[in-house]
């Protein structure tokens, strides 16, 4: 490295400034970040008390020579950059010289570092930013900074942060994050004295496997493409291992761990409608682009990044995600079914089978078309398929290339009506069905609102109401989509559906599905045989024939193999 230098004040006025370490977490952060930049192969994180007793942060990097240690807790004194040019080509994590005065000055620090060619390592001690001894020790090449007692000159802080569960917690998160970033790195955190996780240095893919909480590698879908000045890489959940929150999505740029809502939005707009509503993907996705496109100075704690050109970066990597996940095949094994639906009842329908559920099958029915076209969609095919009954009233079973295939006729239903109404709104307006008798519906006053300002969505969609007093509507047509039993459900669905996230686009969108939603055939609905053959006809002319809207399957195979495993043929 460089060595230490104070920057100079042209330098030093152009960093964002800020509280740069606000907990715990904050400080496990800076300190785990400059052990990164020092080059470290190993680095162990000791946290006691949510890190408001003890942080420790031990590496084996390349230490600080001893006559810049000294400098090293002065403001603004970093070996990372040195004029305002730098800022635009930053490769390291730190370059502000800010983390160890700033964590010196409300705790009890001490930093014992040797570097390769020393023959001792140096202690230096500080109290509350002070400067109490400056030492010679006897300690292994690398850096070793130990925070005791953090806040202590700063009550009013400490009092804020209450329950050290929930710092430890968030010091965990860190850590992980780090780890992640870092395979070839080995960490290890310990809590309380009590061993949290050891990860020896391994592969992108070993790390993603653990830390994404997934089962194996087969899991995850790895992903990788190009965007404007970069490049994008990483593990994308299959759509089936969602999760209720955004715990297991890890975001980077340039291997910085980063919050931004952007990229976030971008990677969960690839999984639109192969996720159930309410549910999140897991994900780590690495962007790496030129430095020279990208601002990380934007934020105290580096946690948010700008970038040049953010249009562009979102669409292509909405782009790269889609066909990745696009790319796969979405026809669900039994075996793998089985395994996702947890204690479901599709579960408990194989329980008692041999085998199943132990290893998926090798699938015959993978789809190898290349990835589609966002949104332009070439389709992809369904197997050609004979039925051969219903099951429950709820499932269709029909015959295909490689064994038995179950349709939910709902989901399915869904799919092809959605579909239809899309196509039919884009090309001006859904065709409606007029009520013999109009029907009066009473709405809120905020319902009332919401539609009046939205007649001519609803109408694009086939709906024909008129406001007829302070609190009524007169319903005079509904969409002919589908069944149009129980048109004011149907309506009222439809009002629901304008409520929410602004943005036409997504409004139109979630009309459709309400509509679709409510006009399919349900489960339990006697399906005749000519209603099934319209239904399995329907279905493989849909464009993505394979998920519901709301992520769910449409369709499940049991291949062959599967079935002779079943019955012990081999
Ligand atoms: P910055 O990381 O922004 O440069 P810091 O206050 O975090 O500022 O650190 C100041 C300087 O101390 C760094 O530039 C680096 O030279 C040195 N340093 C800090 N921690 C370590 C470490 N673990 N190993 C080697 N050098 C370190
Ligand atoms: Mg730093």
């Amino acid at each position: 490295m460089s060595p230490i230098r104070i920057l100079d004040r042209s330098v030093a006025e152009r960093i964002a400034a800020g509280e740069v370490v606000d907990r715990p977490a904050a400080a496990v952060k800076e300190l785990i970040e400059n052990s990164l930049d020092a080059g470290a192969r190993a680095i162990s994180v000791d946290v006691e008390g949510g890190g408001l007793r003890l942080i420790r942060v031990t590496d084996d990097g390349s230490g600080i020579p001893a006559e810049e240690v000294a400098l090293a807790f002065q403001r603004y004194a970093t070996s990372k950059i040195a004029r305002v040019e730098d800022l635009d080509t930053i490769r390291s994590y730190g370059f502000r010289g800010e983390a160890l005065p700033s964590i010196a000055a409300v705790s009890r620090l001490t930093l014992t570092t040797r570097t390769a060619g020393a023959d001792a390592a140096v202690r230096a001690v500080l109290v509350g930013g002070t400067l109490e001894s400056l030492a010679l020790w006897g300690a292994p090449r690398g850096t070793t900074v130990e925070v005791a007692t953090l806040f202590f000159n700063t009550p009013a802080r400490l009092k804020f942060l209450k329950s050290g569960l929930r710092e430890a917690g968030l010091v965990a998160e860190v850590v992980q994050r780090g780890v992640m970033a870092h395979p070839d790195v080995a960490f290890r955190l310990t809590l309380n004295g009590r061993d949290a996780g050891r990860w020896p240095a391994s592969s992108g893919e070993a790390r993603a496997v653990d830390l994404l909480g997934a089962g194996g590698a087969a899991d995850l879908i790895p992903v990788q493409g190009a965007i404007p000045s970069g490049t994008v890489a990483g593990w994308l959940g299959r759509p089936e291992h969602n999760r209720s929150n955004r715990a297991a999505q890890y975001l980077f740029v340039n291997r910085r761990p980063v919050q931004s809502a952007m990229l976030r939005r971008a990677v969960e707009q690839g999984y639109a409608q192969l996720l159930p509503v309410g549910r999140f993907p897991l994900f780590s996705v690495f962007v790496e682009i030129d430095p020279a496109a990208l601002d990380v100075n934007v934020h105290p704690r580096k946690l948010e990044v700008r970038f040049r050109d953010e249009g562009r970066l979102f669409a292509a990597l909405a782009r790269i995600v889609r066909e990745t996940l696009l790319a796969h095949p979405l026809v669900r094994q039994a075996a793998a079914a089985a395994r996702m639906a947890v204690g479901s009842p599709a579960e408990a329908a194989f329980a008692h089978l041999p085998a199943v559920g132990q290893h998926a099958s090798a699938l015959s029915l993978e789809v190898h078309e290349p990835a589609r076209q966002y949104a332009a969609a070439a389709p992809r095919r369904l197997p050609p398929l004979c039925p051969l009954g219903q099951l429950l009233n709820t499932y269709i079973l029909a015959e295909g290339p490689d064994g038995l295939y179950l349709v939910d006729q709902h989901a399915a239903h869904e799919r092809v009506l959605y579909e239809r109404i899309e196509a039919a709104r884009r090309k001006g307006g859904v065709p409606s069905q007029t009520l013999v008798v109009p029907l009066t519906v009473e709405l809120t006053p905020a319902q009332m609102a919401l539609l009046i300002s939205h007649l001519d969505v609803l109408s694009t969609l086939g709906y024909t109401a008129e406001p007829f007093g302070a609190r009524t509507v007169l319903l005079r047509a509904v969409p002919a989509a589908g069944d149009a039993r129980g048109p004011e459900d149907l309506f009222r669905r439809a009002i629901g559906a304008l409520s929410g996230e602004e943005g036409a686009e997504d409004m139109l969108e979630r009309l459709s599905i309400a509509t679709a939603c409510h006009t399919a055939i349900r489960a339990g609905d006697r399906l005749n045989p000519e209603a099934i053959e319209a239904l399995l006809h329907d279905l493989a002319a849909a464009d993505d024939p394979f998920t519901c809207f709301h992520g769910r399957p449409t369709i499940v195979a049991v291949s062959r193999a599967e079935l002779e495993r079943w019955f012990l043929r081999r």
